[in-house]
């Protein structure tokens, strides 16, 4: 085992953020099918996608490039809060009596208190490179706006939010937030796109969900010729961005001698379980190191573990490219759990082909068992977890009592993707015992399976 390490917490200088992100892409075995256009259902042009990305986004999604330099600009506002800390559960783990060895890497340090800022500046940053006056996105718990919030701003772009209703009307105070950033945030379903009054057409009650909000936000990019769109997940950009949480975790662990036996994360579009994921599966990928890598979420959201591998729209409407990824169906409506970052049909495609392939894997949990590991971390550690986040939690203690049972001394890194200070409304549901398990209706999930549009690879 390790040299003794009884320290709380490893921390970097800021001279050791990341000079890099970390491509995936040059190391991956299969590459995943390239996005088709809904318009003629053959690969998207630049052209296309040029509408709504700036040039030096649109390259990043495609480049097979091993590493990509970070902008001196980018990272000199990663310094506001980078390097972020990596935590040891000491706490935890003594409760939990397990012989592994619980690490964290904490996200919620960042001014907009998860990882998503990481990418938002990158995105700011590429969008004004380019002559871009105005982002326009969607968000569901709020995080991915409060980030793109703030990222437009120090950009000097204006930035628009459409936030799914529910959320907007659960967390007044993620609205209140963006709009002290400078944004301006609508409750989608609107009647200001054409998307959302087809939505609202058929369903005057809808709730929102992500699908529906990411096809207001494109609809406006689209037809707007200085403003652009931003995606907080998903795509490949994305994820590579978010590649300075692992990068600066494995020189964490580094530091005191360890290397993970496990790495968790939530997983949603897959950002912040790409961005600490990845850079540990490159040793897995290039020279076969053993890892076990979990993504995991929501048992009412369950893309990876009940999803089909297949062409699907990134949004409900049917207005942006196809992409080869595990979905539910892009007219899959979640039910309104509390982690609203989880709920998202489909998934990014390359952590779809990694799971497609073996190399990763992922387990589904239900809210309560979710928000009780919440509690449990935040009694013993401090942090009050997001509910996205909480997932991760459960997933490490679950492998912690497996290495228990095994009396096995693993080491355990999970990504704490941010904090819940803007979820207080659940953790009182919980706290009063008013928090459901939200079940799946499988009926309905079969038939939207069912009815994937059906289309041939390229
Ligand atoms: C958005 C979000 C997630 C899920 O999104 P990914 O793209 O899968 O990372 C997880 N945790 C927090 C705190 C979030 O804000």
């Amino acid at each position: 085992m390790p040299e003794t390490f009884d320290g709380t917490k490893v921390l970097l200088e800021e001279s050791e953020i990341p000079t890099h992100w970390y491509n995936i892409q040059a190391d991956m075995k299969t590459l995943p099918p390239p996005p088709l256009s809904p318009a003629t259902g053959q690969p998207v042009s630049p052209e296309e996608l040029a509408r709504i990305f700036p040039p030096g986004l649109l390259a990043q999604e495609m480049t097979q490039e091993r590493w990509i330099e970070i902008p001196p600009e980018v990272r000199r506002l990663y310094q506001l809060w980078r390097p972020s800390p990596l935590y040891r559960a000491r706490r935890l783990e003594a409760e939990l009596d397990t012989p592994a060895e619980i690490w964290f890497k904490y996200e919620g340090v960042s001014p907009a208190g998860s990882h998503k800022l990481n990418t938002a500046l990158a995105q700011a940053y590429y969008n004004r490179e380019a002559g871009v006056k105005k982002l326009v996105t969607e968000t569901g718990a709020g995080q991915w706006g409060s980030a793109l919030s703030i990222a437009a701003r120090m950009f000097g772009l204006d930035c628009s939010v459409y936030m799914v209703k529910v959320s907007y009307e659960q967390k007044p105070y993620r609205r209140i937030l963006m709009e002290s950033y400078g944004a301006s945030v609508y409750a989608s379903p609107t009647e200001t796109t054409q998307a959302g009054r087809a939505v609202l057409a058929k369903d005057p009650h809808s709730r929102g969900s992500l699908g529906i909000a990411i096809s207001e936000a494109v609809e406006v990019a689209a037809t707007h010729d200085d403003t652009n769109y931003a995606l907080g997940s998903v795509l490949n950009h994305v994820l590579l961005h978010q590649t300075v949480i692992g990068l600066e975790a494995k020189r964490q662990l580094e530091k005191v001698d360890r290397y993970p036996d496990v790495v968790i994360a939530s997983c949603g579009g897959g950002s912040n379980f790409g961005g600490v994921a990845f850079p540990f599966l490159a040793d897995k990928l290039t020279r076969g190191q053993a890892i076990k890598v979990l993504a995991i979420e929501p048992a009412a959201c369950p893309t990876l573990t009940r999803g089909r591998f297949a062409y699907d729209y990134g949004d409900t409407v049917g207005l942006t490219p196809m992409l080869q990824m595990y979905t539910l169906g892009h007219e899959f409506m979640p039910p309104s759990i509390h982690a609203g970052g989880l709920r998202y049909h489909g998934d990014s495609p390359l952590v779809s082909q990694l799971y497609h392939d073996g190399v990763i894997g992922a387990k589904a949990y239900n809210q309560r068992a979710v928000f009780e590991a919440g509690l449990m971390f935040a009694r013993l550690e401090g942090i009050l977890p997001a509910p996205e986040s909480a997932h991760a939690i459960r997933g490490a203690i679950d492998e912690a009592l497996l290495a228990k049972e095994e009396g096995r001394r693993r080491v355990i890194l999970f990504n704490l993707s941010g904090h819940g200070h803007f979820d207080l409304s659940a953790y009182a549901e919980f706290l009063e015992g008013r928090l459901e398990d939200e079940p799946l209706d499988e009926g309905v999930l079969a038939q939207h399976l069912a009815s994937l549009p059906e289309v041939a690879h390229p």
